[in-house]
C-alpha cells in the first residue's frame, strides 16, 4: 500500500488526507502541534460520517480511518511514496518545509505543494531534486471538490507531472493540466481576478456581499458567491494569496482595497471563525453580513 505525508492538517491538509485514505493510501497527517491533528482527525470522522449517511463510502468509516496516523515531526518522511505539503500559504514558512523534505525524504520521491499562488519553481529551488516538485492544488472542501490543478514547475519532469495526474485521479479526482508555473496558476488567476473587482464593489458601499453572491448565482450559474468562497476557503488565506499576486506582479489579481486585512486583523477569518463575510450560527448556517462590523 503507497505511505502518503501531508504536510500541514488545517483546512486543506485534512481534506487531502480524508480523500487520500478514502482511495487505499496509508497516511501520515503532520501539523506543528498534536492539538491540531486531533482536532483534523475530528473533523476527518464528522465528514466520513456525513458520507456513510449518504452511502457514498465503499468502506465502514473505522476502516478509513485506521489508515491514518497522526504526526508532529518529519521522521516519518523517509518512507512515503508521496508528499503534499499544505502548510499555511506563507513563502518563507514553505521554502523551509520543502529543505526539511529535501534533507529527510527518499530522493526519488515527489514532493507536491498545494500552495494557491507561490510558483512551483521558487519552492522547488529549496531541494536537490527540482524535477520531482510539483503543484498538486486541490480545491477546498476537498471530499466534494472533484478539480485538482496539476503544476509543472520549470523543471518538473514530463514523468512526475504525469504522475501526479495519475495520483489525482487515483483520488477520484478529476485533473486539470497547468503547463506553465505562473502565480496563481489558473484557477485562482481566474478567481482572484472576480474576487478583486467583488471586495473593490463592496468596499465601495456599491453592492453586499449577499447581493454579488446572489447575482453570480442567479445571473452566472455560479453554485456558490465569490464572497460564499472566500469565507470558505479562509479571508486570511486569501489575503495571503492576494499578497503574493501583487509581489510577484499580477497586482491586477489583487484587489486594491485593504478590506480582508482588515478583517483579518478583527479575526473575522471566515467561516473557521464563525464570521467573516456573513456570520455563522454554532451549526454552521450562515447569517447576513453587517457592514459596520467590517469597516
Ligand atoms: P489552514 O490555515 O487551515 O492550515 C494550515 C496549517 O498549516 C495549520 O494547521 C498550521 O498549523 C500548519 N502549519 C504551519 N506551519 C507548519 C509547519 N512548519 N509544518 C506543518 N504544518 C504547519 O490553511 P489551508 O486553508 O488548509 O491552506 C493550506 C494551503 O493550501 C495553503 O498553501 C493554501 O494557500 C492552500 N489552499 C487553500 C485553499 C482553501 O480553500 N483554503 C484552497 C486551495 C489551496
Amino acid at each position: 500500500m503507497d505511505k502518503v505525508l501531508v504536510v500541514g492538517a488545517g483546512f486543506m491538509g485534512s481534506g487531502i488526507a480524508q480523500v487520500s485514505a478514502q482511495a487505499g493510501y496509508q497516511v501520515h497527517l503532520m501539523d506543528i502541534q498534536g492539538a491540531i491533528t486531533d482536532r483534523a482527525l475530528k473533523e476527518i470522522r464528522w465528514s466520513l460520517e456525513k458520507l456513510a449517511a449518504k452511502s457514498l463510502l465503499t468502506e465502514p468509516v473505522e476502516e478509513i480511518l485506521v489508515r491514518i496516523s497522526l504526526e508532529q515531526d518529519l521522521s516519518c518522511a523517509s518512507k512515503m511514496d508521496w508528499i503534499i505539503e499544505a502548510a499555511t500559504e506563507a513563502e518563507e514558512l514553505k521554502r523551509s518545509i520543502f529543505r526539511e523534505l529535501d534533507r529527510v525524504s527518499k530522493p526519488e520521491t515527489p514532493l507536491a505543494t498545494n500552495t494557491s499562488s507561490i510558483p512551483i519553481t521558487r519552492l522547488a529551488q529549496n531541494t536537490r531534486r527540482p524535477e520531482r516538485v510539483l503543484g498538486l492544488h486541490f480545491f477546498g472542501p476537498v471530499p466534494l471538490m472533484r478539480l485538482v490543478e496539476v503544476i509543472k514547475g520549470e523543471k518538473t519532469s514530463s514523468e512526475i507531472f504525469e504522475r501526479g495526474v495519475a495520483f489525482a485521479q487515483s483520488l477520484g479526482k478529476t485533473p486539470v493540466r497547468v503547463q506553465r508555473d505562473i502565480p496563481g496558476f489558473v484557477m485562482n488567476r481566474i478567481f482572484s481576478a472576480a474576487l478583486r473587482e467583488a471586495v473593490d464593489l463592496v468596499d465601495q458601499g456599491i453592492a453586499t456581499p449577499e447581493d454579488v453572491d446572489a447575482g453570480m448565482r442567479l445571473g452566472y450559474g455560479w453554485n456558490v458567491g465569490p464572497f460564499e468562497i472566500a469565507d470558505n476557503a479562509g479571508l486570511d488565506t486569501c489575503a495571503r494569496v492576494g499578497q503574493t499576486m501583487k509581489a510577484l506582479g499580477a497586482e491586477h489579481l489583487a484587489p486594491s482595497s485593504n478590506l480582508m486585512e482588515r478583517m483579518v486583523s478583527k479575526g473575522r477569518l471566515g467561516r473557521k471563525a464563525g464570521k467573516g463575510f456573513y456570520r455563522y450560527s454554532p451549526e454552521g448556517r450562515r447569517l447576513p453580513w453587517e457592514s459596520k462590523d467590517n469597516q
